[in-house]
């Protein structure tokens, strides 16, 4: 990281307090000395300085009442980061723990990501600090209504297109959409992405991060002359991009024996069974641990974070940020993992990130393995755009087009750059280059 070292000291300057977007733009900018010694103009255009500050940043007051008359004041964002390949497009977090550092990071992360899909999408991110656990239906339509009275203003399906991420799916956009449409008088479909498909949305889109993390996976095993049939495979977390990397990972003939979430994890030595896991999750929004015990004997619940301790040949970290450490990394790589896949953002820490390259261990980085989710949403604006919709079989066909076409990317990219097997440097270089030609093209904007 020697030609960008002096910029990172900038942005950290300028950025004081923001861990997770610091993490995220120096894990990108030291996989980039060699683009850039080869190729100056991008250096003279100040690229680099370019896309480390958000096109616009919104921070705003979203205040709501209680089921029993009280009231509560979050703070909302939208951090539109990058419109040079297409409008904004990014998910909206409702989770405690939510920031302008947080969300900065997601967005940055994001414009990488949408470009290595190949659709025309730029980069953005959004949120708030507001916590949904234990809240009512009622309460969340109100948050969500209250939300989207500020947001609006600043989004439309040619200028920002916001979707569901941590704590936002099918009923947050639902409600999302809804005060929308009332307060700007128009069904603009395209405006948002996940939505019911009896409303705009696209067949596949609810399963597509967990099923191409999965399809990645299969690729990154297949270039290694392997595959997930027959193989074991961990996952962390139970929500959206969880469950369905557990279904895919299962029809391609692996056994999950894992899952989690923020109380702890389940280990089922048979399978995860995913109607009974969908039933607790998506049906009754519950706990895990009512899984183990409704499950039987073979399955146990586990109290705190040691999900990685379970044996696998595949792990899959679908929970949050900086989930997985160094410590897990090295219990992995004993156990004998081959092959470790980001289904959530940026869920392994820099330092396991390492343990896994200096084992060998293919490694996928989210912005490649998890961008099936925003494709999908690509897909989902482009029926939007041509008032049509396309069946599942299509759709996951496109899908899974796109996943191989991330993995060759990434793959050539990293050979091509002196670095092969190395998905990191061929993710972020290939999201780099596209990005980067078109601001060039664009001028000084
Ligand atoms: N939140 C998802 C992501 O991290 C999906 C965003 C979208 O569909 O716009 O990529």
């Amino acid at each position: 990281m020697t030609l960008v070292e002096p910029l990172y000291a900038e942005i950290l300057r300028r950025n004081r307090g923001e861990h997770e977007f610091h993490q995220a733009v120096r894990e990108v900018l030291e996989t980039l000395d060699p683009v850039l010694e080869r190729r100056p103009e991008l250096v003279d255009a100040r690229i680099i300085e370019r896309l480390c500050e958000p096109e616009r940043q919104l921070i705003f007051r979203v205040p709501w009442m209680d089921d029993s008359g009280d009231i509560h004041v979050n703070r909302g964002f939208r951090v539109e980061f990058s419109s040079v390949l297409g409008p904004y497009k990014g998910g909206l977090r409702f989770h405690p723990s939510v920031n302008l550092g947080i969300v900065k990071f997601l967005g940055f992360e994001q414009i990488f990501k949408n470009a290595l899909t190949g659709m025309p999408i730029g980069g953005g991110k959004g949120g708030s600090d507001f916590d949904p656990k234990g809240r009512s239906d009622a309460e969340i339509m109100r948050f969500c209504q209250s939300f989207m009275t500020e947001l609006h203003r600043h989004i439309g399906e040619y200028t920002d297109v916001p979707a569901g991420d941590i704590g936002v799916g099918g009923r947050e956009i639902g409600y999302l959409f809804g005060q929308y449409r009332r307060i700007t008088n128009r069904h603009e479909s395209g405006v948002l992405t996940g939505k019911g498909v009896t409303w705009g949305g696209s067949q596949a889109r609810t399963e597509a991060t967990g099923y191409g993390c999965v399809l990645f996976t299969a690729e990154m095993l297949r270039s290694r002359g392997e595959s997930l049939d027959g193989q074991t495979v961990a996952v962390s977390g139970s929500g959206n991009v969880a469950i369905y990397a557990i279904e895919k990972a299962q029809q391609l003939g692996a056994t999950v024996v894992t899952c989690s979430d923020s109380d702890g994890y389940v280990v089922d030595e048979k399978g995860i069974d995913l109607d009974l896991l969908k039933e607790i999750k998506e049906v009754r929004r519950g706990r895990i641990a009512e899984y183990a015990e409704r499950r039987g004997a073979h399955a146990r619940f586990v109290p705190g974070t040691g999900v990685w301790d379970v044996r696998c040949d595949a792990a899959l970290p679908c929970a949050t940020q900086n989930e997985l450490t160094e410590e897990d990394a090295r219990t992995l790589v004993r156990n004998g993992v081959k092959a470790v896949a980001e289904g959530a953002n940026m869920p392994t820490t820099p330092e396991a990130v390492r343990v896994f390259q200096e084992a060998a261990v293919a490694f996928a980085p989210g912005k490649a393995a998890n961008a099936g989710g925003v494709a999908t949403s690509a897909l989902e604006m482009q029926q939007n755009a041509s008032r049509d919709s396309w069946t599942f079989a299509y759709t996951e066909e496109r899908l899974a087009q796109i996943m191989r076409h991330i993995h060759d990317s990434c793959y050539t990219t990293a050979e091509r750059y002196g670095a092969p097997g190395n998905y990191v440097v061929g993710a972020n270089i290939a999201g780099f280059e596209m990005v980067a030609d078109a601001m060039l093209a664009q001028g000084l904007i």
